[in-house]
């Protein structure tokens, strides 16, 4: 339902849960972050509100990174409850996404995947779609952009998502097709989200992505490219600030 992830030169936890809270309007059951902090790729998830993950959090100590994804999820493949909740890791946790919107296919992806020898945790279809896009990943030895890419020519339904990479700990790649992604363009830092209402507190500069579009934001640059892997120029829209 709601996505906010940051990637740049300041704290990305309190970004991103004061962003989710932004978005608590739309409406949700769970709400989870996944960071690059002294454990490697970890994934914090609760059922309930922002909140109660911020609560999690804290009794789980000190969580610092500078690169983070947020969800706050309205369920609709799988009940609400913990392990539901959002982001899913990838089977060799290298890497973890937020999904919002349905993949309709994913009962036929998952079919295939569970004879590969995938397991799942959750009964969501967006691990189904992180799990799809690992295993073209490992198969086709390629980036994970591209893995993405060819991903995307199978999967049929609505999603704005965002991956992180525990081996890219300055990337964050993100997709859409028919849910909104808003690309916050800050001073060598950047911001995603499902609308611009995280975002305009720290930047006015943003870039609606576009249906079938992949932006990959590495190293503080901002690169698009279109599913057929043709690169388009983005347009930076300056919102006006309401004060
Ligand atoms: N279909 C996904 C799920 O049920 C995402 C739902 C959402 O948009 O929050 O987990």
């Amino acid at each position: 339902c709601g996505i906010v992830a940051y990637v740049g030169q300041q704290e990305a936890l309190p970004i991103i849960l004061k962003g989710l809270r932004r978005l608590e309007y739309r409406g949700y059951d769970s709400a989870g972050v996944a960071l690059l902090d002294k454990h490697g790729l970890s994934i914090y998830k609760k059922k309930g509100k922002v909140s109660e993950l911020e609560k999690y959090l804290e009794s789980n100590g000190e969580v610092k990174s500078k690169i983070g994804i947020g969800h706050t999820r309205w369920a609709t493949h799988g009940e609400p409850n913990d392990v539901n909740a959002h982001p899913h890791y990838s089977a060799s946790e290298k890497f973890a996404m937020i999904h919002n919107g349905i993949i309709e296919n994913y009962e036929v992806l998952k079919k295939d995947l569970l004879q590969k020898g995938y397991t799942f945790d959750s009964d969501t279809d967006t691990e189904v779609f992180v799990k799809f896009i690992e295993d073209i990943y490992v198969n086709n030895h390629c980036t994970l952009e591209e893995a993405l890419r060819l991903a995307l020519h199978k999967v049929v339904g609505a999603y704005a998502i965002v991956l992180i990479n525990k081996e890219e700990p300055d990337t964050l790649i993100a997709a859409r097709k028919g849910s909104p992604l808003v690309i916050g363009v800050g001073e060598e830092e950047f911001f995603l989200a499902s609308d611009a209402t995280p975002i305009i507190e720290y930047t006015n500069k943003v870039v609606y992505l576009d249906d079938y579009e992949i932006a990959v934001i590495r190293d503080g640059k901002l690169q698009v490219k279109t599913i057929e892997n043709v690169e388009t120029n983005p347009y930076i829209n300056q919102l006006e600030m309401e004060l």
